[in-house]
Parts: structure tokens; sequence; C-alpha cells
């Protein structure tokens, strides 16, 4: 009879409860994490509003932080020990397929098949007390970082490869459209670069936030045409780097608009409804601009993230809003879909 242990399952519409499943045990080249910290990103929280039709009851989770309890038997304990701090990729990556192959992982073919397989339990398994990863998703971390920054490397590690893919140069204008959580991680690794940066997020709290933590201008879109102003703040040229990091196709008309010759637009988010935009060919023709789109976090980013806060190059424990216990699943998913929180943890 195998080990059971209790996960965090949204079983339904605005429900989430602790579930009872089995627990994995790591195969020969895995680790296996007990996790202690885990945040709900959009994803898991439009599961929780049944706006993603995923079969239920699902265990998502995929931004991680806990300690090693367990090893595969071909993992050396000296590299790994037992009650080492850890993140992990939760996202797969194959290393087989063509794109894993071209060192983009991010497309990986087998990226989003649901790690626990039904038809008893869905999803990527990180709301639960243990999880069993490959070695080459694990990233150690010193014992002296607290879990709930942990959490926060796989978000910034989407940054990360989406400022890669914006190719911001240092002296550069970068637009970061959209004050969440994801925003204010591209201002936040934008100012650390030598960036100027300018946000357009109507809500003054996300405002007021970016401009504590450096943000140099912040545009209130409600207010000011904003493809206006920053324009005028270039000399009518446009930004050099636009991240649109809303989910609302009209701002990535805007986005488009406000990037100038030879410059970057880059669709950070999924975009609900997808509503088609309008580009001009001739404009991306004659301006050598660059339109595209960033998913997932790369290999690369996750290292980075780690070394940023592992190292305290970046202080992220301000982007934690609410900690909640796991038998508080469901306030925690409500906090989370308010506007005015950035990152809410539940602890396992
Ligand atoms: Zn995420
Ligand atoms: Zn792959």
């Amino acid at each position: 009879m195998s080990e059971m242990m209790q996960a965090v399952a949204v079983t339904g519409n605005r429900e989430a409860k602790l579930i009872r499943m089995e627990r994995p045990e790591p195969k020969p080249n895995e680790i296996q994490i007990r996790i202690h910290a885990c945040t709900l990103c959009t994803w898991e929280q439009r599961v929780f509003i049944r706006e993603k039709n995923t079969p239920l009851p699902l265990v998502g989770g995929h931004e991680i932080a806990g300690e090693i309890s367990a090893l595969g038997a071909d993992i050396d304990e000296h590299i790994y020990p037992i009650g080492a701090r850890v993140t992990g990729r939760v996202q797969k990556a194959c290393n087989s397929c063509y794109y894993c192959r071209r060192g983009e992982p991010t497309q990986c073919v087998e990226l989003n098949t649901f790690r626990l397989n039904g038809p008893e339990v869905y999803g990527m398994g990180g709301l639960a007390e243990y999880i069993c990863l490959d070695r080459a998703a694990v990233w150690l971390y010193r014992s002296d970082v607290p879990f709930e920054q942990m959490t926060l490397t796989e978000p910034l590690a989407c940054v990360l490869n989406s400022i890669r893919r914006g190719e911001p140069r240092i002296g550069d204008d970068a637009v970061v459209i959209g004050g969440g959580v994801m925003g204010q991680l591209h201002l936040i690794c934008l100012e650390k670069m030598g960036v100027r940066t300018i946000l357009s997020e109507p809500d003054a709290a996300r405002r007021a936030f970016a401009k504590a933590r450096g943000c140099q201008i912040t545009l209130d879109p409600s207010h000011e045409d904003v493809v206006d102003r920053v324009l005028r703040l270039t000399d009518g040229r446009g930004a050099e780097t636009v991240f649109n990091t809303t989910a609302i196709s009209k701002v990535a008309e805007d986005a488009i608009r406000m990037t100038g010759k030879l410059g970057r637009c880059v669709i950070y988010s999924s975009q609900h409804p997808d509503h088609p935009v309008p580009v001009s060919p001739n404009w991306l023709h004659s301006s050598e601009a660059v339109l595209t789109g960033a998913v997932n976090p790369s290999i690369v980013a996750f290292e980075q993230a780690v070394n940023l806060i592992g190292k305290g190059i970046l202080s992220l424990g301000d982007l934690v809003s609410a900690v909640y216990p796991k038998e508080q699943a469901t306030e925690a998913f409500e906090e989370a879909l308010k506007p005015n929180t950035y990152r809410v943890v539940i602890r396992l």
C-alpha cells in the first residue's frame, strides 16, 4: 500500500478542497520535494472560476518552493542533501522534441501535458505536499532564502524570457503595459538593466507601487492617450521595447502603435478574448520592427531567476500579498482573484 499525501484541488466552480492522493515516489533520476509553498498563478485562477474548462478535480500549481525529502537511486546525496531548499521547473522539457533540441524548451511539445494523469486527479501537481521532478528540473537555494520568495522563481523566469525577447539595451526606453505582478517584475528587472521604464496602468495603487520600486514614468490610460504620451516622451520615435502584460487585445494594438522603428513589441500575456488587431504590413516592412510573444520560462531564464533571488540581487518579498494555510484554499483563490493582490501563496 503506497503512502498518501494531501493536495489542494479545484473541485468545482469557485471551490477548492484538500484531497488525499497517492504520494509520488522518485524514479532513479528524480528528486522528491516536500513542497512548503506554492503560489496561485493566473492559470490556476482561471481554472478556479471555470474560465478554463479543464477536467476536475485538478491539482494545479507550478510556482513551488520546498525541501528535498527523498532521492532516486541515481542521485548523489552530497550534491542534493535531504532537507536542502529547492525549487523546480514543473513545466516539462522532454529534451527530445524538435523545439527542445533547438534549445527552446518554452515550446516543448510535452510542456502542457498534465503531469498527474487522470482520471482520478489532473494538473501540474505543485499544490500538493510532494512532487517528484527530474534532477535537471530542480534548483538548489541557500537555507536562508524564504520559501515565499523562492516561489517567485518561476514567474520571474517567465519575465526574464520575455525580456530576452524584448532585447532592451542600456539607456533605452521600455514601456510596460499593465502593473500586475508580471508587469511589476518586468519593471524591476528593466530598472536593474539601466533602462528608462514607463508603466501604463489605470490602477493608482499599482502605479504607486511601481514608483516606489523605481519606475521612472507612470501613465494612466484612463485619463490620457498613452500612445501619444509615449511618442512625445521619445521625440516621436516610439519606444525601443514594449511589453504588453495585459490580456486585452485593444491594448495589444496600442502596444504595437507605441513601438518605434527597429523596436520590439512583446505580447507577454495570453489574450482573453483573443480579438485580432490590425497590423500594417507596410509599417513592419519600413520600420523593421519586431512583433513577438513570450510564453513559459526557458531553462536559462530559470537559472538566472534563481541567481537573482538567491544572491539577493532582487528582493521580491513585497510581491507576496498574502499567505494562506492549505486548509483555506478557497479563501486563498478568492484573494488571488482580487485586482489589488500580487501573488497569493498557499502553505502546504
Ligand atoms: Zn506561473
Ligand atoms: Zn520537448
